[in-house]
């Protein structure tokens, strides 16, 4: 994360997200940034509670957006099944299936709470991938002569939104 200038690090918050619902706007209306990383402990968490902020952010932004879903949701067997889903419901919302990254390092269990330093390794490892990719447009101004230099990553709140002991893993 030091190899770019700014790195947000935005959380969901039960009340932030139920009250960006009722009002029918996106919890990053305000942000901007040149890359979005959405970290994500399950497939299906990307539906279940950021479908608003990817929604707002592909279709209002000119940002690189990237998934990383840190377990395939292994919990009943159903891992690769639902690697499947994830990657139906992304392009189903209009990205690209190279644009999510779905890991196998950790175990979907709501009774666990994954390796908070393997968690930030595969995380940083997973950012310099995106950089690696970005290369050419990272080093190389852009027309406007703007470099690629913030990189916001979206998760969960310090209570998993939903309390699931793998979403709060993913927040700290
Ligand atoms: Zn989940």
């Amino acid at each position: 994360m030091r190899l770019i200038h700014d790195t947000n690090i935005i959380s969901t918050s039960s009340s932030g997200y139920r009250d960006c619902l009722q009002q029918q706007r996106p919890l990053v209306s305000l942000l901007s940034a040149d890359i979005f990383l959405l970290v994500i402990a399950h497939p299906d968490d990307e539906c279940m509670f950021f479908i608003p902020t990817i929604v707002n952010l592909i279709s209002t932004t000119q940002s690189v957006f990237h998934i990383l879903c840190l377990s395939n949701g292994n919990y009943e067997g159903l891992g690769k099944q639902r690697e499947k889903e994830l990657h139906n419901a992304v392009r189903t919302l209009g990205l690209d299936t190279h644009q999510v990254t779905v890991l196998t390092d950790f175990q979907d269990n709501p009774l666990l709470d994954w390796n908070d330093q393997l968690l930030s390794d595969c995380i940083y490892r997973h950012i310099l991938y995106i950089l690696s990719v970005l290369q050419g447009s990272v080093a190389a101004p852009s027309k406007e002569g703007q470099h690629l230099k913030t990189l916001t990553i979206l998760t969960f709140d310090s209570k998993g939104v939903s309390g699931h002991r793998n979403h709060c893993s993913t927040y700290r």
